[in-house]
């Protein structure tokens, strides 16, 4: 189903009205992981004021230590409600169960599904049956085939409304966190009718990377960058030396809409 040779033409994703694919680039940032309201309010006015739309916010946070921060759960999401609500913004969070997907839908207009649980299919099937967007995430060491075939899961349950995430793969490279596998953006655009997206933060893991790699996904193609902004990366509770303080984000995205216009000129 998520096959261009099923449907020739992109797939356009629309979110409360935005919309992304097929020459709609739009981008979604926010913070790691939802802290407090007034850590998420702080990113919501500067996205907000950029004239965005799209707010990512982890609830529920798959981290590698079970002693690291788990994040609020449905606290968490509630913040993300009264958010969306008060700034009038869509909000995109991770879930990772099949039970918390049916809680989450009152709250989040995207249900994004982590690299970890790409191949986790009774989540995928939920997902499917849910009917709301989905941003799917490559998994740490999956193939494109195997990408593909995790977004076929959704598609196949009557949900075609899939964002496809390059977020970087594992390889022998310590340099950065993950591996950009930045040629997944053409061939996952050959082979699906799908918007790709291309999170540069979790790729990396590097903050000084985010805007170059930022550039060169916009330049091949992608149809929108997650990264995270916190209003103070150095006491953020997860991937603290990556996310971009408020100023950085503001540079950011000058050179990123600077970028875009020339792209489309
Ligand atoms: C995230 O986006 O919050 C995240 C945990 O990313 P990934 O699943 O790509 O590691
Ligand atoms: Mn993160």
């Amino acid at each position: 189903l998520v096959s261009r040779k099923k449907k020739p033409e992109n797939t356009v994703i629309d979110i409360k009205g935005v919309k992304i694919g097929n020459g709609n680039t739009n981008h979604v940032f926010g913070p790691c992981a939802v802290e407090s309201y007034d850590q998420v309010a702080q990113v919501a006015e500067t996205v907000k004021s950029k004239g965005l739309k799209l707010l990512r916010g982890g609830a529920f946070k798959p981290r590698t230590s079970p002693y690291d921060f788990q994040g609020l759960g449905l606290e968490g999401l509630q913040i993300l409600k009264r958010i969306a609500d008060e700034y009038d913004l869509a909000v995109i969070s991770e879930i990772v169960t099949p039970t918390d997907l049916e809680q989450a839908n009152d709250y989040i207009d995207v249900v994004q599904i982590g690299a970890r649980n790409m191949q986790n299919f009774e989540l995928l099937k939920a997902a499917g049956d849910l009917g709301k967007p989905v941003l799917l995430k490559r998994g740490l060491s999956a193939t494109i085939a195997e990408f593909i075939n995790a977004a076929e899961y959704i598609n196949s349950r009557g949900n075609g409304n899939i964002i496809l995430c390059e977020r970087g793969i594992r390889t022998y490279e310590t340099a950065t966190r993950n591996t950009l596998d930045i040629s997944a953006v053409p061939i996952l655009k050959q082979e699906t009718h799908l918007p790709v997206m291309v999170d540069v933060t979790h790729s990396t893991g590097r903050r000084d990377l985010l805007l170059p790699t930022a550039k060169a996904a916009l330049a091949i193609g992608a149809d929108g960058i997650m990264a995270e902004v916190h209003p103070d990366p150095s006491v953020a509770l997860s991937d603290s030396a990556q996310q971009m303080d408020i100023p950085t984000f503001d540079n950011f995205y000058e050179e990123l809409t600077n970028l875009e216009s020339r792209l489309k000129a």
